[in-house]
């Protein structure tokens, strides 16, 4: 429903904005299967999660917003 409107807009920074969550899914995913796998668990490997979202904050930021529509 609001789906439709939220994914309307195809400017670079509503598409990075529109995958960021999806990557912090997989991210936590991923670091919950290297707990399982490898030595390193979701308690070494958390601050992974906050580069993975400081670059994504970042590069939307930088990202165009040409051809935006909406608020
Ligand atoms: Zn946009």
């Amino acid at each position: 429903m609001t789906e439709t409107a939220r994914t309307k807009c195809r400017c670079p920074r509503c598409r990075i904005r529109g995958f960021t969550g999806p990557v912090i899914l997989i991210v936590i995913g991923g670091i919950f299967l290297c707990g399982e796998y490898t030595p390193y668990g979701f308690d070494t490997l958390w601050p992974v999660l906050l580069v993975i979202v400081g670059v994504l904050l970042l590069a939307q930021s930088m990202a165009s917003r040409e051809g935006h529509t909406g608020p």
